[in-house]
């Protein structure tokens, strides 16, 4: 997918103000409607159609009046925002060329102040398959939090928190540098994934090198589920590095050895072919060598003292749960067990094409809200887990306001408040379900009697675009 940042320059705060509405508008509605968009943003002048058609005009919007009047975020929509939050945080300055597509996931350069080039990996679960599986899946079916913003994310969360778990375990990875929603951020590897590899100086170190991580992870109590040439990066000395995890599961789930067994097939049938390693390690003897390769050195899931909840710490650190954890394996169990190797368009790196670094001088005043700003994407974390442990919240599943969840969540010490909250919130829910589908009418739902807390905490939250 394209990623034409230009238009964040020119976005205002107004504009992020709205966009964050409707991704807030996300948590319980697909569509989220036009007068919940308005009444979450409260714009000081008013003027959220405005802003919605500027935004519309970017693609970082989708307008769907099929049902009622209202809008959704696009992948394009998504990426700003993290991407906006993160340059706020000082963690790059500019965004350059694309340098991978996998099936979920794009992998951009960026540069820091200092010129430092790292790797940005957005996750687009859900972009090819999530339908099949929305169909197959009875648990997805009543659960509207299962969409592709909740699992993206979620994905970009457990990659994060495994590279730096495998990272402080002395594992071949890259350097994890920060998470926001969807996006992660980490070193630059130089090198080629090993699919792009034709020849190789020492096959067999490399291949002995690559199973021996295999084998180091299950002691480690993890399966990689991926793991095959197009997650093995390698360099110019030979040096391997693996990358892609957000499939990882325990050495005790229920098809661990199987994960296992595939893994470890995967580089056994790469290298065969590849490096043709069996007749090259011993020309005269090519069956026996094979026979070897297959007896001799083969791994057993069965052998290795596996050490399972050895990263769980470190994992939970991360702020990656076990919650999240079950709630990913779900989805994309499916997914792995659907195909061994999936990346056919992981090769798309044209060497010739290489593109100025877009550069993101945003408006420094934002600045000040950073650490506004990465509390409250905190706080998204904490309500998005919540809000999906809880299956029989009623007003949450009948359009409920995620501002006012978190508000609750916040305040649940205030009894008055709460049901003063809560009665606002129906009666917002009410309106904005309730046929009024007037975009004029936006000051009908403003609070006339000053300014509830409601506002307030959302405006505060907001205030950091
Ligand atoms: P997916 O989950 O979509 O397969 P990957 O993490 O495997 O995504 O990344 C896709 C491709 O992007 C890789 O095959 C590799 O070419 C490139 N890539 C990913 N991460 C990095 C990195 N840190 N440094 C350099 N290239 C990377
Ligand atoms: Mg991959």
């Amino acid at each position: 997918m394209k990623l034409d940042v230009n238009a964040l320059r020119y976005l205002s705060k107004d504009d992020f103000r709205v966009l964050t509405a409707v991704e807030m508008g996300m948590r319980n509605h697909e569509i989220v409607p036009t007068e919940l968009i308005d009444r979450i943003a409260s714009l000081k002048h008013g003027g959220t159609y405005k802003v919605l058609k500027n935004l519309l005009k970017h693609k970082l919007l989708h307008h769907d009046a099929s049902k009622y009047d209202g809008f959704r975020l696009t992948y394009l929509g998504y990426d700003f925002l993290a991407i906006k939050t993160l340059v706020n945080r000082g963690v790059f300055t500019a965004v350059g060329r694309q340098i991978g597509v996998g099936k979920e996931s794009d992998i951009f350069e960026v540069a820091t102040e200092d010129g430092t080039v790292l790797a940005m990996k957005l996750h687009r679960l859900g972009r090819v398959s999530f339908r099949a599986v929305k169909s197959k899946r009875d648990y997805l079916k009543h659960r509207r939090s299962y969409n592709w913003l909740y699992l993206s994310r979620l994905a970009a969360l457990k990659e994060f928190a495994f590279m730096k778990a495998l990272e402080e375990h002395g594992f071949p990875v890259p350097n994890a540098v920060d998470c926001n929603r969807h996006c992660v951020i980490m070193s630059l590897i130089q090198g080629y994934p090993l699919v792009q590899v034709k020849q190789l100086q020492n096959p067999d170190t490399v291949f002995e090198t690559i199973l021996g991580i295999v084998v180091r992870l299950a002691e480690h109590g993890l399966i990689h589920c991926d793991f095959n040439e197009f997650n093995i990066m390698i360099n110019d000395d030979e040096k391997v590095t693996m990358i892609d995890f957000p499939q990882m599961v325990s050495v005790s789930h229920r098809n661990a050895q199987m994960y296992f067994d595939r893994d470890v097939e995967c580089i056994f049938k790469f290298f065969r072919k590849r490096f043709n390693m069996s007749s090259e390690e011993n020309p005269d003897d090519s069956d026996d060598s094979e026979a070897e390769l297959e007896d001799g050195v083969r791994p057993e899931f069965s052998d290795i003292k596996k050490n399972s909840g050895f990263l769980d710490k470190e994992l939970a650190a991360s702020g990656f749960t076990r919650k999240d954890q079950d709630d990913i394996e779900k989805f994309i169990e499916v997914e792995i067990e659907d195909s061994v190797t999936d990346d056919e368009g992981n090769d798309n790196m044209d060497e010739t094409e290489v593109k100025h670094f877009e550069s993101l001088q945003l408006d420094e005043k934002e600045e000040d809200g950073k650490n506004e700003d990465e509390k409250s994407t905190k706080n998204d974390r904490k309500v998005e887990t919540e809000d999906n442990s809880e299956d029989d919240n009623q007003v949450a599943d009948e359009h409920g306001l995620e501002d006012g969840e978190q508000i609750e969540d916040e305040d649940e010490d205030d009894p008055e408040l709460v049901k003063r909250l809560n009665k606002q919130r129906r009666r917002a829910v009410k309106a904005a379900h309730g046929g009024r589908r007037n975009l004029t009418s936006r000051n009908t739902y403003k609070d006339k009697g000053g300014r509830s807390s409601h506002n307030s905490k959302i405006q505060k939250q907001l205030s950091n675009w």
